[in-house]
């Protein structure tokens, strides 16, 4: 039997990316039965890709970036997953990224492996013309394993529709086609699907109201803090308003705003995306980035990074009900806390899955050329992020079990089946 830890290109540690998700699979393996013989093959990425980023820089200068893509699992289906421009990504942050998107994949039931990407770059300080060249080439680098049927980026932290539309002309250019299937996110225009950019929002927001109803807690007045006030966070909390909760607390990269009687949400974000931040915003009472924690709420969304829910915050979080926008936002000790304290946690694979969800109508939509209507694409949304969710919550109840690790069981069973159905080859 191979040791799963003898992997020698990462050294993660319990509560890194890679060491966070290792030990969600560990809780997962008594669940499986006979398909925990191959369970294995979810601590080894397929397939891992670094590239090197070299561009020319306005001042006539050469700067080096590190670029990766890494094919997590691709029993069920092409990878697919986003790309991150951020300074801190690493080899091991996109590991541990495209195994949750697997997980995800199969825990909606979407016909997809896992994939991740990401740049090492701080696009905060790249022009235009820049961020251009850098995606450009990064996508020609990766050219080698992505395409409409094999593996399918889509935006994440710090990329966007324009990106997604550089990304699909680089490759459109290098095969000699207009392969708008080869990512998602895309403008309207290019062959996006409406309804995509609030996808990831609205979904954290059904899975927060399903959540709700069955611990009896009413949305309306419910007190929400959120982090991450990009496309996530922002859109699950003006959902949340307009069910008629407060949203209270909100913290993104210029710091901490509390307003105890509830922002005026199409204020604030209106506010955040003329001045790229939440600070400055009048209704709102500046405190420490670590008072955002003691803050009482009812509901939290972590919807920005990686290990924010550490040990010692989820013994003082007042929530009843976290809400994972993020991907990996809770490390495995502050899970455990956070059970034993009866806080409920809808884990970040079920949770931020109506993204990926609409993405996967965008590339059948491209593949059919035939567009639907953005009520169709937020029924569907809705349909299939209730389907899966109460399947999941029923397999929590019956075998006693937290959610995360029941869609662990639910979505890893999807793949192990694929995996011994295909069998190994040779
Ligand atoms: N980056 C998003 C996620 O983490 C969406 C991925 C996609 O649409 O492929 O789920």
């Amino acid at each position: 039997m191979s040791d799963s830890s003898a992997l020698s290109y990462v050294h993660p540690s319990p509560t890194s990316p890679w060491g966070t998700y290792l030990s969600q699979v560990d809780r997962v393996l008594p669940y499986l039965g006979h398909l925990a013989r191959w369970s294995e093959t979810l601590k080894r990425p397929k397939r891992a890709l670094i590239v090197d980023v070299p561009i020319e820089m306005d001042n006539g200068t050469i700067a080096h970036y590190e670029g990766y893509r890494v094919q997590h699992n691709m029993s069920r289906g092409p990878g697919k997953g986003g790309v991150r421009f951020h300074p801190d990504v690493t080899l091991e942050e996109v590991m541990a990224l495209s195994a949750w998107m697997t997980v995800k994949c199969a825990a909606v039931n979407l016909p997809y492996g896992g994939a991740k990407g990401g740049i090492r770059v701080d696009p905060k300080t790249l022009s235009r013309n820049e961020l251009e060249k850098v995606t450009r080439r990064y996508t020609s680098e990766i050219g080698l394993i992505i395409g409409p049927h094999s593996d399918i980026p889509a935006p994440d932290v710090n990329t966007n529709g324009q990106i997604m539309a550089w990304m699909m002309d680089t490759y459109s250019m290098n095969t000699g086609s207009t392969a708008t299937g080869v990512v998602t996110g895309k403008p309207i225009h290019l062959g996006g699907s409406l309804g995509r950019v609030k996808a990831t929002g609205r979904g954290v927001f059904v899975t927060g109201r399903e959540a709700a109803r069955r611990m009896g807690l009413d949305l309306r007045g419910a007190r929400v803090a959120v982090q991450g006030f990009g496309n996530v966070g922002s859109v699950a909390a003006e959902l949340f308003a307009e069910a008629g909760a407060k949203v209270v607390a909100v913290q993104d990269h210029t710091g901490t705003l509390v307003n105890d009687k509830g922002f005026d949400m199409p204020a604030l974000m209106a506010f955040s995306r003329d001045q790229g931040g939440i600070m400055g915003f009048k209704d709102g009472e500046k405190v420490d980035n670590d008072a955002f924690w003691d803050v009482k709420c009812d509901i939290l969304i972590p919807a920005a990074l990686e290990g924010q829910i550490t040990a010692e915050r989820a013994r003082k979080i007042s929530a009843r009900l976290v809400l994972e926008g993020a991907n990996g936002p809770t490390v495995p000790e502050a899970d455990d806390i956070l059970a034993e304290r009866g806080v409920l946690v809808v884990p970040d694979v079920i949770c931020n899955a109506g993204g990926v969800t609409v993405s996967y109508f965008e590339w059948v939509q491209d593949f059919s050329s035939f567009f639907w209507t953005e009520d169709e694409i937020n029924q569907r949304l809705d349909r299939i992020m209730v389907g899966a969710f109460d399947h999941i919550w029923a397999k929590g109840e019956q075998h006693k079990i937290s959610l995360r690790t029941a869609t662990y069981a639910v979505a890893c069973e999807r793949i192990l089946i694929a995996r011994e159905e295909r069998g190994l080859y040779p």
